[in-house]
């Protein structure tokens, strides 16, 4: 098999813009597929890697996890995907198929989570990706490939701890922000039949939430308004980051009730609610590969759809300054302007061989 070089767009180092940036594609392994990639949403996890926030990113990075793309290239070992399938890819590439979780079929909480990300070795923001076959997840045909890229990564967020916690008919939640994950998360929960809240600390965005499906709008900053929500949700899912009136917010809980957080936020809280109300604290995770494609059926199905911002992948730079100072409405997703989205021969292309040789993790 000839080598091919891929281009992409890099962090060198933490904190960096991104430049052009080739390597060579790594080997295809059993289970493996190639995909051409044609769109990348940008998300805010691809801002923290960038400023290696979790501190497991190695440089250069290329970023890039809410991929949709074309097959290009399958190994001996994969049967349910052939080359021209049009797919979506999210934040988990792979995962070790082996520990306890991946057994369970929960394999976003695979115990070797680190090299499971799409982005190792090289992510979206290039022309192809290397993953394993079964993280690529084939696309309903009339769902617009921006929607589907957005749907990889913010919707399976928002759309697993709805599940998870059985939201339904007759089931308060509030949604606590309305950026990329917030503004899904409302459509989702509306879908599902309960009575939704939106709270959020710009009082501007009540009327989109409202379109998005919200029944009733508060503003965080508003401590009467909140005062008078006392146990009224079974669920807050949090999906802002920073710090919160926490104390404030956990009152609106039922007893029993849970807080699930989908951002990082800053919690520093009194416990005596917590204890008292015998309430549950908890993150959420992207999604199993199940729920990645029970989302994905849903979202057709009820019309679910990101507000998108599309620029060529060109002007990624622009597109990642958009989301750090929270300008995007709601989620930037890059179109592939690359001359050629896929791979090129390396004979034809001028890059040197000391780019990068990935190695597989694990
Ligand atoms: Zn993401
Ligand atoms: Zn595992």
């Amino acid at each position: 098999m000839s080598e091919l070089i891929v281009s992409g767009y890099a962090a060198k180092a933490v904190g960096r813009p991104l430049e052009p940036f080739a390597y060579r594609s790594p080997e295809l392994g059993e289970q493996d597929v190639r995909v051409s990639i044609t769109h990348c949403g940008v998300c805010h996890t691809d801002i923290h890697a960038i400023d290696n926030y979790y501190g497991i990113v190695n440089f250069p990075l290329v970023p890039g996890h809410e991929i949709v793309g074309y097959v290009a290239a399958v190994g001996s070992a994969v049967s349910e995907l052939k080359i021209g399938d049009r797919v979506g890819i999210g934040w988990q590439g792979r995962s070790c198929m082996q520990c306890e979780w991946c057994l369970k079929g929960e394999e976003q909480l695979c115990q070797d989570i680190v090299p499971s990300g799409t982005w190792v070795p090289y992510g979206g923001f290039s022309t192809s990706v290397v993953v394993d076959g079964r993280f690529a997840y084939p696309l309903p045909p009339d769902m617009p490939s921006q929607v589907a890229a957005v749907l990889m990564c913010a919707g399976v967020t928002v759309y697993s701890p709805l599940r998870k916690y059985r939201i339904g008919p007759a089931q308060r939640i509030a949604i606590v922000g309305i950026g990329g994950l917030g503004h899904l998360a409302i459509q989702f929960a509306h879908a599902l039949g309960c009575e939704v809240t939106a709270i959020s600390s710009s009082p501007g965005k009540k009327n989109q939430a409202l379109a998005y499906g919200a029944d009733h709008f508060i503003d965080a900053n508003d401590q009467a308004s909140l005062g008078e929500l006392d146990f009224r949700f079974d669920l807050l899912m949090c999906t802002a980051s920073g710090g919160m009136s926490w104390e404030a917010l956990l009152m609106t809980l039922k007893k029993r009730g849970t807080l699930v957080l989908l951002g990082f936020p800053d919690v520093a809280l009194n416990s005596t609610d917590l204890v008292v109300h015998e309430l549950s604290i908890t993150g959420s995770f992207l999604g199993s590969r199940s729920t990645m494609r029970e989302m994905l059926v849903f979202a057709e199905n009820h019309g679910i759809a990101p507000e998108i911002e599309l620029m060529p992948m060109s002007r990624v730079n622009e597109a990642i300054l958009r989301v750090r100072e929270n300008k995007a409405r709601y989620r930037i997703v890059l179109e592939n302007d690359a001359p050629a989205a896929g791979v090129t021969n390396v004979a034809r292309a001028r890059t040197t061989p000391a780019a990068a040789t990935p190695a597989r993790p694990g």
